[in-house]
């Protein structure tokens, strides 16, 4: 098979152009003289070769055959690891995780010895989250020096201050999550920050507890203790800290909200610890020095016959598992702190892309019913298989060396090889690269502009031009009007069936974004990332109200975005006129 030769670069796998450009910039292997050194098919074919090492420790001679399969599934696009496993396996730059917690003790030892291991965890392309919940507030004592401290509000500007410098060098973005607790001396300082500009590598969460959420609904006070002396310092009324973190909310996206208690209740490994912080986009849980390492199936490859061809997905579902538990054993972590952890519990987070392409094409509406239905099902089987699959690992490698501490044992269940199996990624760029609709999330619109890497790049989703073409209402006219608004609710020569199946982010109420995350959260053992997309005019009682339903949806946390409210989107309207 003849590769195609777009932007220079072979592309055996067919790829749409910005898949091609991402790649060419950022992933594909360079030689000396700085010259695209592989194909994208040869990429997958590095990654499954590097991975699949790990099959050699537990049955010489039989690494070639996992270099196989894994390299077949993923030049057909079925799953995608996170992006610093595309990017780092087989090269100098050995981190394939794609996040990492790091604490933050309430010294300058630890905040500064940790500044220094994001540093290097960022340039190898992981996201980092941190809870600041430990520092002592802005004005508390410094014994050594009899001074003020400046609190988390301002150490939090230095990491953001550190990212900023290496962003310039690295090849991708090392985002980051900052948490701080609602009881916190400074939460007033935290909910603001964002919103007063700059921490653009950050994104943030106040963690709430069920407590404080219950006095919201009452109207009472809530007590801000300091996390050194362990003193309530200030009563202050919780309906009115809420509705500031509304506002703020409301203003920049920022912050979202962190359900602790639910968190804690899910986590596997309680004898370890108290989970304070998430990843960066929030899917996954970590207690400090643990990391993750993601990948998702691509939901789009497995339709036939206008159904979810479950036989299929099945087999993807253990092949990921076996692929994510060899991560952990080839992948090489920067800094000595993650390696027993990596080890001990073996969390790797498998989840999926394509929801919303793959409703399109069944021709079900995102916010209906069988929607919401069929993607708890899809999830449901993931996790089983997911499970199964992690249990046969386990009788032949063992289980995972804190299993017997784990809230797994004494169940009655099989011993399994991961501490956690599922987590719901964005999937920002490996979405791209499978041409795909992103993580969980619903389509952005029809029509947009997706700006990447300093280009302006015109886009019409792919399926719906095609079904448009094939059913024969595709037209100049259309395509007009789809870059007018985006969207084909409102068209009226557009088949009414098409037009509900093809709904819009922006269209869809809030009330089923969140239904959907709830529905896909029931069969997920980390979180999920889903942005809860609201239209420009919402209000910040809106937020309120959908900040309220996410806690009593049981789900792990809530982001919110309301259109246009940070320049810098990476995907716009193409005629915002
Ligand atoms: N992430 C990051 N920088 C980015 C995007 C993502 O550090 O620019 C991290 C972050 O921890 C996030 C995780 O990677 O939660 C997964 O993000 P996503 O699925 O979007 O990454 P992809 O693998 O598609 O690049």
């Amino acid at each position: 098979r003849r590769a195609k030769l777009l932007l220079g670069v072979r592309d055996d796998l067919k790829l749409p152009l910005s898949a091609v450009a991402v790649l060419k910039e950022r992933y594909l292997l360079r030689d000396d003289h700085g010259r695209v050194a592989e194909s994208t098919g040869e990429m997958m074919d590095r990654v499954a070769r590097h991975v699949a090492q790990a099959e050699e420790a537990w049955s010489p001679g039989s690494a070639q055959r996992w270099v196989e399969a894994f390299s077949r599934s993923l030049r057909r696009l079925e799953f995608l690891p996170n992006s610093p496993t595309l990017m780092n396996a087989g090269t100098s730059l050995g981190l394939l995780s794609g996040c990492v917690v790091l604490p933050l003790e309430d010294s300058l030892v630890s905040i500064f010895g940790t500044l220094g291991h994001a540093a290097l965890l960022h340039q190898a392309g992981a996201g980092t989250g941190y809870s600041f919940s430990r520092l002592r507030p802005r004005g508390d004592a410094v014994a050594s020096t009899g001074g003020a401290a400046s609190g988390p509000v301002s150490f939090l500007s230095v990491f953001d201050a550190a990212a900023d410098v290496l962003a310039q060098g690295g090849r991708r973005r090392g985002a980051s999550m900052a948490v701080l607790d609602v009881s916190h001396p400074d939460i007033v300082d935290f909910v603001q920050a964002k919103a007063a500009g700059g921490l653009e590598h950050f994104n943030v969460s106040v963690a709430v507890s069920d407590r404080f959420m219950r006095a919201v609904l009452r109207g009472t006070g809530h007590r801000l203790v300091n996390p050194r002396t362990g003193k309530a310092v200030a009563r202050i009324d919780a309906t009115e800290l809420f509705d500031r973190i509304c506002r703020a909310a409301w203003r920049s996206g920022d912050p979202g909200l962190l359900f602790l208690d639910r968190i804690n209740q899910a986590n596997p490994l309680p004898s370890s610890g108290r989970i304070e912080a998430t990843n960066p986009c929030g899917e996954v849980p970590l207690l400090p020095y643990e990391s993750c390492n993601l990948a998702s199936l691509n939901l789009a490859r497995f339709i036939s016959g206008g159904q979810v061809d479950f036989e299929r997905l099945r087999a993807a579902v253990w092949l990921a598992v076996r692929f994510l538990d060899d991560v952990i054993d080839v992948s090489r972590y920067p800094i000595r702190e993650l390696e027993r952890p990596a080890h001990d519990s073996r969390k790797v987070g498998l989840g999926v892309m394509g929801l919303a392409e793959l409703l399109a094409v069944l021709g079900i509406p995102y916010d209906s019913e069988p929607a919401i239905r069929l993607a708890g099902r899809v999830l449901a089987v993931i996790e089983k298989e997911a499970h199964q699959a992690s249990a046969e690992l386990a009788a032949q490698r063992g289980p995972f060396p804190l299993y017997q501490h784990s809230r797994y044992a004494g169940q009655g269940t099989r011993p399994l090889r991961n501490a956690q199996l599922t987590s719901i990624a964005p999937t920002g760029t490996i979405s791209l690269i499978a041409g795909t609709t992103s993580g969980i999330e619903p389509m952005f619109a029809l029509s947009y502009v997706r700006h990447i890497l300093g280009r302006q790049l015109p886009e019409v989703n792919p399926h719906f031009e095609r079904l448009a073409r094939d059913r024969g209402f595709w037209s100049d006219q259309l395509r007009a009007e789809l870059d007018r608004t985006g969207m084909v609710r409102q068209i009226p020569h557009v088949p009414p069936d098409v037009r509900t199946a093809f709904v819009t982010a922006l269209e869809i109420p809030p009330e089923w974004h969140l239904k959907m995350q709830a529905a896909v959260q029931r069969h997920v053992d980390a979180a999920v990332a889903k942005t809860i997309n609201l239209p420009e005019q919402a209000t910040a009682a809106d937020i309120r109200a959908i900040y309220l339903a996410a806690w009593q949806a049981r789900v792990k946390g809530i982001t919110v975005y309301r259109y246009g409210a940070r320049p810098g989107q990476v995907l716009t309207l193409a005629d915002p006129g």
